[in-house]
């Protein structure tokens, strides 16, 4: 489909982006409708991102009152719902102060800073960080740092110094890494982009224990796999792991754009003074509201409990595939945050299931990624399973 609106963004946008020659219009539930009024079965979720779907009218509701009140003012001053979707969002992460950022880039920014921040104040001389191969931080320069693919990186050498990757899901390959100079330690629970792998429960706590031995800082990039997306609020509740510090964003949310980095308060004594951080639009009255409101669906609809329940069946209707299906090898991740390894070409896979009028994203390493809206149902599992076959097929 070629029409003035794609025209237009081929001829003005910075062609960073591989896109498929659709336009969407308008979504609902689990599904989104392209200008053109065709109908796609969403599996992607605008990257994770919106885990209460569609047109959820209470959302828009409160996001529209908000508009008509106030939706920006500085952070010289406090507003109406800013303590609000703090206090929240620090019962459900289990972390004790948060900053409000606009991104899942930021919000790791910050926290990288935030844990220099510790060291500096400690006197410690600690400044290095420890990161994994095939992880995802963002693309800004501290974030893309701490990333785990050469791809990312090289173009924009030279990085943030001070930062060494071990592999994932081995310990040996941490300690190895560790010096006086140590600082803190970053990974994704989950891991989304570098392929839908899971840390093991040994490897989460084993990175715990070095952090405490250490007074290293232990921080979980949840952007990806937080807000219910594993079968708890947070990746690292699943493990009863706890980070220093949390970083979020994606589905807090829904789409509004909002991130956080969160932190104990043993760290945030030591961390970020004023003066030392900010973001101008961080924080603001309608990212608030979305934040506190998407937290209250959560709840009431119990999200979590319906995530376990639902991601059993997607389980099943995925492992069955790999039985089935020739060029589909394995099944990774959980929750609502699951992969499938195929031996075919992902693109040509992609280009299928959208003219069958399925949404899903890639991952690394062959990875066809399933990250669908958290109200998904079993229906639309089905639904799924249907088109992907005839995209493999
Ligand atoms: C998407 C993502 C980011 C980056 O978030 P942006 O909002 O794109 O800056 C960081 N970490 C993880 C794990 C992600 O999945």
């Amino acid at each position: 489909m070629v029409n003035e609106k794609i025209q237009a963004a081929e001829e003005n946008l910075i062609h960073v982006y591989n896109r498929f020659p659709i336009a969407l219009d308008r979504g609902e539930g689990m599904y989104v409708y392209d200008i053109e009024g065709k109908k796609y079965l969403d599996f992607a979720a605008g990257f994770a991102v919106t885990g209460l779907g569609y047109d959820n009218k209470e959302l828009n509701e409160a996001l529209k009152a908000q508009v008509d009140k106030l939706y920006h003012t500085s952070n010289l001053y406090y507003h109406e719902c800013c303590g609000e979707a703090a206090r929240e969002l620090n019962r459900v992460c289990g972390m004790d102060r948060v900053f409000f950022t606009n991104s899942g880039g930021e919000a790791n920014e910050g926290a990288l800073k935030a844990a220099r921040r510790y060291a500096y104040t400690k006197g410690t001389g600690r400044y290095e960080f420890i990161a994994m191969e095939n992880s995802f931080h963002g693309r800004s320069f501290g974030a893309v740092s701490v990333t785990g693919h050469d791809s990312y990186r090289e173009p924009f050498e030279p990085l943030v110094p001070g930062v060494k990757f071990a592999k994932f899901n081995d310990l040996d390959s941490v300690k190895a890494l560790i010096t006086d100079k140590t600082c803190a330690i970053i990974l994704e629970p989950l891991q989304g982009e570098g392929g839908i792998n899971l840390a093991t429960q040994e490897f989460m706590e084993g990175i715990r224990a070095i952090c405490d031995e250490n007074d290293i800082l232990m921080i979980c990039d949840e952007v990806q796999c937080g807000m219910g997306r594993t079968g708890s609020m947070f990746a690292w509740q699943g493990f009863g792991v706890k980070p220093d510090i949390l970083t979020m964003a994606k589905a807090i949310g829904n789409g509004i754009p909002v991130g956080a980095f969160a932190m104990t308060e043993k760290v945030a004594e030591y961390s970020l003074q004023p003066g030392d951080h900010g973001a101008t639009y961080g924080g603001n009255p309608l990212a608030c509201t979305a934040v506190k409101t998407v937290i209250e669906i959560f709840e009431r609809e119990k999200i979590v409990d319906h995530v376990n329940e639902v991601a059993r069946y997607l389980t099943k209707r995925l492992d069955e595939l790999v039985e089935e299906v020739d060029c589909v090898t394995e099944r990774k991740g959980k929750g609502l945050m699951q992969g499938l390894v195929i031996t075919k070409p992902l693109a040509e896979v992609n280009k299928k299931a959208i003219e069958e009028g399925l949404l899903v994203i890639q991952a690394q390493g062959n990875v066809i990624r399933f990250v669908p809206p958290l109200i998904v149902k079993e229906k639309h599992i089905d639904e799924m399973i249907g088109k992907l076959s005839r995209a493999l097929g």
